[in-house]
């Protein structure tokens, strides 16, 4: 079955990696029939907007999306198109599975985290204004329906994975209110999987003892902010955010980006490390069903990197970001 797929290559190192991905996964003989779509800081020179409706449109017909990182400007300009994307198409769910893979020089060693993140809600509500001059507020928005559909979410995945644990993260100390209420809704949910075993932990605590020794860890269940902090900081366990790979969920549809962002400061020379995109296209095989074509781009990516030779240079070495692509798009076909 021939499947069609946005393809949104994105700004800075985006076109490079997303390029890297389609020729590995062309590689695998699955039929996919890309259709690109520009968004980002360059589709404000092109359409006007940084997010065009089409780009929505296509995913909503396709239900499936392969994302380049696009730009967010700091303080000021266009609001983060990748935080619109989840909220238009309600991809309420943030997967981030780090693992650490042969070869790959870090600290750890053997790191194996799942990080559930909460995609929709709380201090991600873009709800600020100005109080009077010098003071302002931040809205965290936190609900019950949300809270619980992502503790599914995890819960869901942990028993479709075989994961025995979720920790829930969160700092119900000080925020007893919002914090309080993810967590009564992440216990509920709790009760309903008897076999995963639940527990929390106070996100500063958390960040503590994942430093500490990250292989304690199974899934983290966490609300936006934290999701994303703690995402990061996971990435650094396993070589960086060139080797973090993620997929935003929704039910009608899943949009597939790698943790890290445009990194302008290697854009354009062939130096960004495809493997986090080159991982999320792997999840997106797996959702497509193309388990097969999933294991076979997992095993030739760890190939590549356990053999050393070609690998770029956040991990130590010089190859580039084709000569890399290549590498692992001839073992998958080989
Ligand atoms: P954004 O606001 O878009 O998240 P950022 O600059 O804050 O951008 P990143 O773009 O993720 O964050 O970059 C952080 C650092 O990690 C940069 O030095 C960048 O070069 C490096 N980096 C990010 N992704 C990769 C990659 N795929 N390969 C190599 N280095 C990367």
């Amino acid at each position: 079955m021939s499947h069609t797929i946005t393809l949104i290559p994105g700004d800075g190192i985006g076109p490079e990696v997303t390029a890297a991905v389609v020729r590995v996964l062309g590689a695998t003989g699955v039929a996919i029939e890309w259709q690109t779509e520009v968004a980002g800081a360059v589709a404000v020179g092109e359409h006007g907007s940084p997010l065009p409706e089409r780009v929505l449109e296509s995913i909503r017909r396709n239900k499936v999306a392969l994302k380049g990182p696009t730009e967010t400007p700091v303080g000021t300009g266009h609001r983060s198109i990748n935080v619109a994307l989840r909220k238009q198409l309600d991809l309420y769910a943030n997967l981030r599975p780090l693992r650490t893979l042969p070869g790959v020089k870090s600290r750890y060693t053997d790191v194996d985290v799942v990080v559930v993140r909460e995609n929709t809600e709380d201090l991600y509500s873009g709800l600020e204004h100005v109080v009077v001059p010098g003071v302002v507020e931040s809205l965290k928005i936190i609900t019950e329906r949300a809270s619980t559909r992502i503790a599914r979410f995890a819960f869901e995945y942990a028993r479709a994975h075989g994961r025995k644990r979720i920790t829930a993260v969160h700092k119900a100390n000080i925020m007893k209110l919002s914090d309080g209420l993810f967590l009564d809704c992440c216990r509920k949910v709790a009760a309903g999987y008897p076999e995963v075993t639940y527990d929390e932990m106070i996100v500063d605590n958390a960040c503590m003892q994942l430093v500490l020794d990250p292989s304690r860890f199974d899934t983290l269940l966490l609300e936006n902010l934290y999701g994303d902090i703690v995402s990061d900081l996971c990435a650094g366990f396993v070589g960086g955010l060139g080797m973090a790979p993620g997929a935003n969920i929704g039910d009608d549809g899943a949009v597939f980006e790698a943790v890290h962002g445009s990194a302008p400061d290697i854009a354009g020379q062939d130096l960004a490390n495809p493997i986090a995109l080159l991982l999320s296209g792997a999840m997106m095989l797996e959702h497509l069903g193309e388990t097969k074509a999933a294991t076979r781009v997992r095993e030739a990516v760890n190939s590549v990197l356990a053999e050393g030779r070609h690998v770029t240079r956040d991990l130590g070495g010089t190859a580039g970001t084709t000569e890399i692509a290549e590498a692992i798009a001839a073992r998958v076909s080989g």
